[in-house]
């Protein structure tokens, strides 16, 4: 190992972020210095924001300041702006100049609507709407409403969420006379999880009298009519829909057509020295926080051998785990598409896996734990 500690400049605040903060101080310790370079002073654990609307507790919010009061790192509070390959230094929006030995990019993804007049639902940000949505269910003003899964879109499980939760409220709430339909370019519904967990997703929907359109691309809502590729129109006077993301421009660094960045199996960067990237910032097409911790850990172990450390790298195996509320339990999915030992794929109502969260990760998870997260349905421990 160097005698300084090694400087590591880490941007972004999220999942991504954070898991590779965790990692390094636990594997490099005293022998590396982490700035996390974030404009926001909070992490908001995003996947439970779907039950919030119907009455769930909100999704958590953690201070960055308190969360990680423990770690040995610097919040540098501004933004990613680029990358000096040449001379290794970080440049922020301000244009601080921050040197590193390694840098690692975990920005996240911009949220763009495709489904103009839809409600968007992209975590706390969709609440609201929501919310709103439901009074006016309430209120008897919605008669035909429809859940789209934009073209481009590949992890859909919040809107199949969003879809059982309402079906479940209008029964609660005693409205009636409201149609409820689900379209999806899905070939099956979350079909990434395999013919099992695929087959069971669609009973929930069929149980619950929602529509499925599965093949099928929507691409224009007028408030009365959603139309479908090529030549299908179904009735919709409301539609909620989940973004397409793409990426943050980031000067210095080569992006793919969807501003994304390409990596190897440890995270780095495509055309990059010692710069690496994990998340949802990166071109791996699942953007969903198990995979961006798991990149994440990959990462870590590459700068740590590259430190000098005694670990063996680990390339990024994606394992997704999906963790689906809005049925009558939950519904645990697990899908191993790392191609190592061909394709698995498992569901079941018993939890698949250790922490039983919703986003994985070998040190987020457990963090977060120890920092109050109940296991799986939002309640605060
Ligand atoms: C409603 C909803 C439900 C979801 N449900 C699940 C689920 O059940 N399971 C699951 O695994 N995943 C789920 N996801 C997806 C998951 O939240 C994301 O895939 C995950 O958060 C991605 O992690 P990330 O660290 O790449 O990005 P993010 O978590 O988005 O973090 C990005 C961070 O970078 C910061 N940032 C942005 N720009 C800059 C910049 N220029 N410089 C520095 N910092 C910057 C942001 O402030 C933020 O702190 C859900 C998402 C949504 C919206």
């Amino acid at each position: 190992m160097k005698r300084k500690p090694a400087r590591v400049v880490v941007a972004g605040g999220g999942v991504a972020a954070l898991e590779v903060l965790l990692g390094l101080n636990r594997l490099l310790g005293e022998h590396v210095r982490v700035a996390l370079l974030c404009p926001r002073d909070d992490f908001v654990y995003r996947p439970l924001a779907v039950t919030e609307p119907f009455g769930g507790v909100p999704a958590p919010v953690y201070d960055l300041t308190d969360l990680l009061s423990d770690e040995v790192m610097t919040h540098v509070h501004d933004s990613l702006a680029g990358i000096d390959q040449s001379d290794r230094y970080v440049l922020t929006e301000s244009g601080r100049e921050l040197p590193f030995d390694a840098a690692v990019v975990a920005i996240g993804a911009h949220a763009e609507p495709v489904i103009e007049g839809a409600v968007n639902f992209v975590g706390r940000g969709g609440v609201e709407g929501m919310s709103e949505l439901l009074d006016q269910l309430a209120a008897g003003a919605v008669k035909n409403l429809s859940f789209v899964v934009p073209p481009g879109v590949v992890w859909a499980l919040p809107l199949y969420e969003l879809a059982l939760l309402t079906a479940s409220w209008i029964e609660e709430h005693g409205v009636s006379g409201v149609s409820l339909s689900f379209v999806t370019p899905e070939q099956s519904p979350l079909r990434l999880f395999g013919t099992a967990a695929s087959d069971q997703v669609a009973a929930m929907l069929h149980e619950r009298g929602i529509a499925l359109y599965a093949s099928e691309y929507a691409n224009r809502f007028d408030g009365h009519m959603l139309s479908l590729v090529p030549e299908k129109r179904i009735a919709a006077d409301h539609v909620v829909a989940v973004p397409r993301l793409h990426g943050h421009l980031i000067n210095g660094l080569e992006q793919d057509e969807n501003g994304f960045l390409r990596t190897d199996g440890h995270g780095l960067v495509s055309g990059a020295l010692d710069v690496y990237a994990a998340g949802d910032i990166t071109s791996f097409p699942v953007k969903q926080g198990g995979i961006a911790a798991q990149q994440a850990d990959a990462v870590v172990r590459a700068i740590a051998e590259r430190l000098g450390a005694d670990v063996e790298p680990r390339p990024f195996r994606p394992v997704l785990r999906g963790l689906l509320i809005g049925g009558s339990e939950p519904t645990f999915m697990r899908a191993d598409i790392s191609g190592a030992a061909g394709d698995s794929f498992d569901v079941s109502g018993d939890p698949l896996w250790a922490d039983r969260g919703k986003i994985g990760g070998v040190h987020l998870s457990e963090f977060l734990l120890r920092h109050g997260l109940a296991r799986n349905t939002g309640e605060a421990a």
